[in-house]
């Protein structure tokens, strides 16, 4: 089992050859890994982050086949299937490290502000569901400071919500609470820059 730390460690190396334009010979996603995984898997780390096209979760931290467990879903909401599947990861495969990852300029936090500017009726069931899990963290910001240029309220409700999702996970599940109690489960918040390619972690208690 690879501990929380050296998990974020691995992350933040792989971070930096994906900005560096390096990339890893050690990720391996040749036919002998596939062999070798094809009877079990141990990720190193659990990524829940978002659907949109520019943030491979592999890609971004340069890593190869079997060593992330990644969960995509716009706006990196967290809802009980999310959940569920954290507790999996870390249950069954001992996984250590729950990093949540948004990102700048993400398109389902741009919609939920849209959305708060200028409420829609037609909106689809499904995705005013995702927009819903996102509102509250945008609309108590903007409560607290009514002031925000645009270009800043964007930045503060992409961290608002990746900080929403993670407190989420650390006090939304009984499973995830004891792992991190009792077995060194670390669950933090990071957001990548679509402009500099570069992922800054926050929040690590
Ligand atoms: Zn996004």
């Amino acid at each position: 089992m690879i501990e929380a730390r050296e998990a974020l460690e691995r992350l933040r190396d792989g971070n930096r050859r994906f900005v560096s334009d390096i990339r890893s010979s050690g990720a391996p996603t040749g036919p002998a890994r596939r062999n070798e995984l094809a009877s079990g898997q141990e990720p190193f780390a659990i990524i829940l982050g978002c659907s949109d096209s520019r943030v491979p979760a592999e890609i971004v931290f340069d890593q190869g086949l079997g060593d992330l467990f990644v969960i995509r879903v716009a706006g990196n909401i967290v809802a009980p299937s999310q959940v569920g599947s954290v507790e999996f990861s870390a249950e069954r495969y001992g996984t250590r490290l729950v990093v949540v990852l948004g990102h700048s300029q993400c398109g389902a936090i741009l919609a939920t502000l849209e959305e708060l500017a200028r409420p829609s009726e037609d909106q689809s069931r499904n995705l005013r569901s995702i927009v819903d899990r996102i509102r509250p963290s945008v609309a108590s910001l903007l409560a607290t400071e009514p002031g925000y240029a645009p270009e800043a309220l964007m930045r503060e409700a992409v961290r608002a919500n990746i900080r929403v999702s993670t407190n989420h996970l650390r006090h939304g599940s009984d499973v995830l609470e004891s792992l991190i109690r009792n077995a060194g489960l670390l669950v933090v918040g990071a957001e990548y820059s679509l402009e500099t390619g570069v992922v800054e972690f926050f929040d690590e208690k």
